[in-house]
């Protein structure tokens, strides 16, 4: 791979920026792969990565049906954070934590990664309850986790309403100072970047239309660009995770959802950190461009238009002028949604399946993006050595039969 360093910048600089070179190549397929990956977003490119550099599987393809990260690691508002509720989600969240902490390092890419903090609001004695036990359960896994009053809400974030008038009152917080944010096109590309130059092909524009099996064994993949021959197939499609499913004959417990977003008109720095808030329902940071970058919970019909209704979002905005009353005169500049792929217990499925040399990482919902290099960290595991890691040993896809589901509606829910 070659470095990128001041020094190349300077030298590419003073040549007025034209002898860059591709970050990554764009390869005619070849006939047959040992794994192919379904899905060129974060998570399926991560598990590329991982593959190569952790189990030195590298005659790897990365099969996109439009372009890398232009699914929902390009459209989502790139929380990242650890505090889940119970030890097994903890675990893993923890484990993508850490990760993201020296990525922009391992992938000499810098994916931005800001921990500025995530807090999330309570604004009821119930709230406060759960934040409670969320927080101690946090800290006795080894996790950073704070309880703010909200005297100490209004010293990090004074423009935040906490009048006691408020409809909702702001009662306290919890405040993970280790979480944050990240630039979404740079986690794609970073990982396209590192693991192209370890051999990996990555192919854009390449839609899967059917798995071809034999035997109760993967023998390959029908794509846009021809059949693809691949001992083993890992499927991180994200919201068409259960189209791809059917493809191969299963039916996974998902339900495809929008989820939206917006971002307003850049204005000076003024919000330093993430606030989250599931009583009104809607979070907001800003970017190190100076846009309010700004999301809800999902539309509640399923659907795999990427769109989403207004009233969703006229909730989403009401919510966040009642929190933030200074933001009432800020532009709005763009909307979008992605779908999101939502499973019933709020976890993921990093999974074998039925199918021989056939493996599934969906599920992730609202929340994914924060998991991007701990799903492909333990994902690669999963396919190279044909059995779960033990951070992922709980998320089966069995469970839905033997109903040890790992409930994390309350972590999750609008909290992404
Ligand atoms: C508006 C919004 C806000 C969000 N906010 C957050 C947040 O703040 N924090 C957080 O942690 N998570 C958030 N999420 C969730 C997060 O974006 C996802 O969980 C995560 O990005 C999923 O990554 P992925 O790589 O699995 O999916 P994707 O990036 O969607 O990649 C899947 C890829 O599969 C491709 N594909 C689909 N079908 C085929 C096919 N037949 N053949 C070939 N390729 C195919 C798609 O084109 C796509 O590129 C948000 C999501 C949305 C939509």
């Amino acid at each position: 791979m070659k470095k990128y360093s001041i020094f190349t910048l300077a030298g590419h600089a003073l040549g007025r920026h034209r002898s860059w070179s591709r970050a990554w190549r764009d390869p005619t397929p070849k006939s047959s792969y040992d794994v192919v990956i379904v899905g060129g977003g974060g998570h399926g490119l991560a598990t590329a990565y991982y593959l190569a550099s952790e189990h030195g599987v590298t005659n790897v393809a990365v099969v996109e049906k439009d372009w890398i990260g232009g699914g929902n690691t390009g459209r989502n508002t790139t929380i990242v954070r650890s505090n889940y509720l119970w030890d097994e989600a903890a675990h893993l969240y923890e484990k993508s934590l850490v990760l993201w902490e020296s990525l922009s390092q391992e992938l000499n890419f810098n994916v931005m990664f800001s921990q500025r903090g995530v807090m999330n609001l309570g604004h009821n004695l119930q709230d406060m309850r759960d934040i409670y036990r969320r927080s101690n359960a946090n800290k006795l896994n080894g996790i950073d986790s704070e309880i703010l009053t909200a005297k100490k809400i209004s010293e990090i974030v004074p423009i935040i309403n906490t009048s006691p008038y408020a409809r909702y009152p702001i009662l306290g917080a919890s405040f993970q100072r280790r979480g944050g944010i990240a630039r979404h096109d740079a986690v794609a590309w970073g990982f396209a970047r590192a693991a192209d130059s370890l051999g990996v092909d990555i192919l854009q524009d390449c839609e899967v239309t059917a798995v071809r099996r034999n035997n109760g064994r993967v023998e390959g993949v029908e794509t846009s660009r021809g059949f693809i021959g691949a001992k083993k197939i890992g499927v991180v499609a994200a919201g068409h995770s259960s189209v791809i499913a059917e493809m191969a004959g299963l039916r996974m417990p998902i339900e495809s959802h929008p989820l939206q977003a917006l971002v307003s008109e850049p204005i000076k720095p003024i919000l330093h950190t993430v606030v989250m808030s599931n009583a009104v329902h809607g979070y907001i940071s800003q970017s190190p461009k100076g846009e309010l970058v700004i999301g809800a919970g999902v539309d509640s019909y399923l659907g795999y238009g990427q769109r989403g209704s207004f009233s969703t979002i006229e909730g989403n905005i009401a919510a966040i002028v009642e929190l933030f009353p200074i933001f009432s005169r800020v532009r709005m500049l763009r909307q979008w949604g992605g779908i999101v792929d939502v499973c019933p217990d709020a976890c993921p499925i990093i999974s074998k399946t039925s199918v021989d040399g056939l493996y599934f990482n969906c599920g992730w919902g609202t929340g994914g993006f924060k998991a991007t290099p701990g799903s492909g960290w333990v994902f690669a595991h999963t396919i190279a050595r044909n059995e779960p890691h033990g951070l992922n040993a709980a998320f089966g896809i069995n469970r839905f039969v033997s109903g040890a589901l790992i409930d994390e509606h309350g972590a999750a829910g609008v909290a992404h």
